[in-house]
């Protein structure tokens, strides 16, 4: 069986872990370097990625991924996840030094963190995703991919249906039309979603990036 470690220092990470046990995944708990030897896959899960980048980095784990990643590491990021896949962030949040938010990188595309307004412009929509079909997908402060570099596969776009922004908590100004965005991405063994399958009981997300990482998809 596959071994398949979720990044456990924040976030939705037991919705992630009992989706890949169900799927016959064994998983890891990732809060150490040496948890990373030996994974299959990984997921990193919904949550908030300045918390993540801090966070990995406190734990000396921020390196090492992306070492793993860049060496070919099959990973899945869900929301927070996605960001912290993305090899550019268009509106990074800044530390009291000033200092931009960092991410692990691996996917050439810029992401554009709460993209779709704040917490309670929380929404769901069904897409039509590629080689997988109609997902539900619930949508939470979530990201979008700009500038997707060639390498990189668009696997679902925002519907026309998808809810317009809240105009006092609009995400960024400059995401005016929220239909036919791009929220799902998928470059070589790397699978980001702006949404999270984990809170849907929806499993299809997780099979592909399995498949992915067996060479079946
Ligand atoms: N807005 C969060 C961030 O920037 C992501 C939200 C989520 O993962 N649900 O990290």
């Amino acid at each position: 069986g596959l071994t398949i470690g979720v990044l456990a220092v924040q976030g939705d990470v037991r919705e992630h872990a009992a989706i890949l046990d169900a799927s016959g995944a064994d998983v890891v708990l990732v809060r150490r370097p040496r948890e990373i030897d030996g994974l299959d896959g990984l997921v990193i899960p919904g949550g908030e990625s300045t918390t993540m980048d801090r966070l990995t980095r406190v734990f000396e784990l921020a390196d090492p991924l992306r070492d793993a990643i860049a060496g070919g590491l099959p990973v899945y990021g869900s929301c927070a996840g996605m960001i912290m896949l993305a090899d550019r962030v268009a509106d990074p949040a800044r530390d009291r030094q000033g200092d931009p938010q960092r991410t692990f990188g691996g996917i050439d595309m810029t992401v554009r963190r709460n993209a779709f307004g704040r917490q309670r412009e929380s929404f769901e929509v069904t897409l039509d995703f590629t080689d997988v079909g109609h997902v539900p997908a619930v949508f939470i402060r979530a990201p979008l991919a700009e500038d997707v570099g060639d390498g990189v596969e668009v696997l679902a776009r925002t519907p026309s249906n998808a809810p317009a922004q809240h105009p006092e908590e609009a995400g960024d100004p400059e995401v005016k039309d929220t239909a036919g965005r791009i929220v799902a991405v998928r470059s070589g063994k790397l699978l980001a979603t702006s949404f999270h399958p984990e809170m849907t009981g929806e499993r299809r997300i997780h099979d592909l990036f399995i498949r992915m990482i067996r060479g079946d998809a």
